[in-house]
């Protein structure tokens, strides 16, 4: 017997392995979070010549674990703040376990009913969580790029299709030329949307925005003023850095003045409309076009979850359509998920979100969005006492961002404390440029983060920038 033949490694003992695994690390999680090796000390542990030879199933996965754990970051851990990333809920997980084992290619109901299906009454939840309209379509895709990606093409095929041009089929050469708006701190994504689309991520028009990072309406209206044709309004609710809002109740009676397509990347910021004590800031978001938004983020889904959500489901379907002679016809009222994405072989992504909205239910999702936001309020309220720290921004959601030290000297000790709270390992926090200025960015959007966690957090920011002041003015520390 060959070593990769399964039969002397029965699936089931593979499977349990492979989740006593995953259990391992997930209890070890809880404290303190670590600081993972290098990615050059990653790729030295993993090189290693191209095998020749097959090795037995239980090796191979034993020996990933090893390799992999000492470069994992903890960021399903309760005191993780980097980026803006949701923590992978044990439930989702689950779920998602069970989407990789069945297998399922998901591109058609015919092909996988239950993989289509779920799809359906996943998407429906999700427009209900976040009301927004019932009668809009969702793709379930990788994230918000991708969200962004279908949003924006259903925008440029819908604007271009009212003035009698079938962008889809004929593309872009030759085609009236379409207006961007877009406020100057979108995210990156929704650039990178705008290039993928043949839009042009500098072919647009950038408005200027407010000290939290808004879209300035008087902006937005002399930009477009006297413009005429096609035009796509780009929104966001949440802004990376400040959590903040677009104006949209004053951007969208501009942008249908100009029978604008309105687009919001609310990857996390959204998800505020599940809130009722938050949702003001996200209101009026439910008259736009089209939405992004992601699973992995605030609804703590594993990765590959996202959302793309378009109110005319038509132009969202002639936006992504696959069609070929051997695809099953689609018949009224059913749904194929592949119509509303940019891929055909997929994933059945719709199980690890219909796990975890049947697991925190509304209420569920709408506590823990209390609980983080809460949370932020405290961390950013508790350090702002401490003298030399500034919290940059107006904390109105869940991300905060800080600054150590006044002056010139500030964004060389805003980098030291933020290396040293990244070496300490109790928590994790990144760096990013705020208005020219180096900023300590915090986003507090973990499933298992809790009260206990903040005041560590407060306490370890607190402890780090002690030390940095004290090496840096021994008189002060
Ligand atoms: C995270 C984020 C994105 C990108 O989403 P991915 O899921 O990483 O593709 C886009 N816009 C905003 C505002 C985000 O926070």
């Amino acid at each position: 017997m060959h070593c990769t033949d399964l039969s002397d490694t029965p699936i089931r003992s593979l499977f349990i392995r492979a989740a006593e695994h995953a259990a391992a690390y997930r209890e070890a999680m809880a404290d303190p979070i670590g600081t993972p090796c290098d990615y050059a000390e990653a790729l030295a542990m993993f090189d290693a010549p191209t095998p020749e030879r097959g090795e037995a199933a239980t090796a191979v996965i034993d020996d990933l674990v090893a390799t992999a754990t000492p470069g994992l970051r903890a960021m399903t851990g309760p005191r993780f703040f980097g980026w803006v990333i949701g923590a992978s809920h044990p439930v989702g997980v689950a779920a998602d376990f069970l989407t990789s084992a069945w297998g399922q290619n998901a591109g058609n109901h015919f092909a996988s009913p239950a993989g289509a299906a779920v799809e359906t009454v996943a998407a429906r939840w999700l427009l209900d969580v976040l009301d927004l309209p019932r009668e809009a379509s969702v793709g379930f895709v990788t994230g918000a790029t991708a969200a962004n990606y279908v949003g924006l093409a259903a925008a440029r095929g819908a604007v271009l299709k009212r003035v009698g041009w079938d962008v889809n089929a004929n593309g872009l050469f030759g085609a009236p030329p379409i207006h961007v708006a877009i406020g100057d701190d979108a995210h990156t994504t929704a650039f990178s949307a705008l290039q993928f689309l043949g839009l042009g991520h500098d072919r647009v028009f950038r408005i200027a925005t407010d000290d939290q990072g808004r879209m300035r309406a008087d902006a937005l209206a002399r930009a477009v003023d006297g413009l005429n044709g096609p035009m796509i309004v780009v929104t966001q609710a949440g802004q990376l850095n400040t959590g903040a809002f677009d104006p949209i109740n004053e951007i969208l009676p501009i942008a249908r003045a100009h029978g604008a397509w309105v687009h919001v990347d609310g990857a996390f910021g959204l998800w505020a409309r599940a809130n009722a004590s938050v949702s003001s800031l996200a209101a009026g978001y439910e008259h736009a076009d089209s939405w992004a938004t992601d699973g992995h983020k605030w609804l703590q889904t594993p990765y590959d979850c996202g959302y793309a959500i378009v109110r005319d489901a038509e132009a969202h379907r002639d936006a992504m359509t696959i069609a070929a002679s051997y695809l099953p016809p689609v018949a009224e009222g059913e749904r194929d998920p592949t119509h509303f994405v940019p891929e055909l072989s997929r994933r059945a992504r719709g199980f690890a979100t219909y796990a975890m909205i049947r697991h925190l239910g509304r209420e569920g999702i709408a506590a823990m969005i209390g609980r983080h936001v809460a949370l932020a309020s405290m961390i950013a309220r508790e350090l702002a006492t401490e003298p030399g720290i500034e919290v940059v921004n107006e904390v109105v959601l869940n991300q905060i961002i800080l600054r150590f030290g006044e002056g010139d000297a500030g964004d060389r000790l805003t980098r030291e404390t933020i290396a040293r709270i990244q070496s300490d390992g109790v928590i994790f926090a990144g760096g990013a440029r705020w208005r020219d200025r180096w900023v300590m960015r915090l986003s507090v959007i973990s499933a298992p983060t809790t009260e206990r966690d903040a005041r560590r957090t407060i306490g370890a920011i607190r402890a780090a920038w002690r030390q940095v002041r004290g090496v840096n003015d021994p008189g002060a520390a």
